[in-house]
């Protein structure tokens, strides 16, 4: 589906969650290593809305420094990714998701964690285990 949104590094260790508050369908999740659970709110901090589990893998590379979006519950609505949503510009609609190629990539030192914007498309899809 066009329009799916994506979260990209810039969000790791910044993760105000204000996007969390603009989208409907409460499809953007934070993970919680204590409780090993990918949950979702309604409003930041308001509470538990939705739950899945997390692939261990998948989640183990950046665990709760960035939020995720669950892309089969995403609607393209287009709300968290307006320029006055996100503070670092994390977040991108699939199709126009930039190749970070050019920049420096995030950590050339493990190979878990250097990748290109097109690695969170990926990691989307790989991080929910249900
Ligand atoms: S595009 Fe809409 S439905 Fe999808 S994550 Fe963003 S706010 Fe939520
Ligand atoms: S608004 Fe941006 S920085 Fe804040 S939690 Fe969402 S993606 Fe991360």
């Amino acid at each position: 589906m066009a329009g799916l949104a994506i979260i990209t590094e810039a969000c790791i260790d910044v993760k105000d969650r204000a996007c969390v508050d603009v989208c409907p369908v409460q499809c953007i999740y934070e993970f919680d290593p204590q409780k090993n659970v990918l949950f979702s709110e309604v409003q930041a901090g308001q509470g538990v809305e939705n739950t899945h589990q997390p692939n261990p893998d998948a989640v183990a590379i950046f665990a709760d420094s960035l939020l995720y979006v669950n892309l089969d519950e995403c609607t393209s609505c287009t709300a968290c990714y307006q320029q006055d949503v996100c503070p670092v510009g994390a977040i991108y609609s699939e199709e126009h998701l930039p190749n970070g190629s050019t920049r420096t990539e995030y950590n050339k030192a493990d190979p878990n964690r250097g990748h290109d914007h097109t690695f969170f498309i990926e990691l989307s899809r790989s991080v929910f285990a249900d």
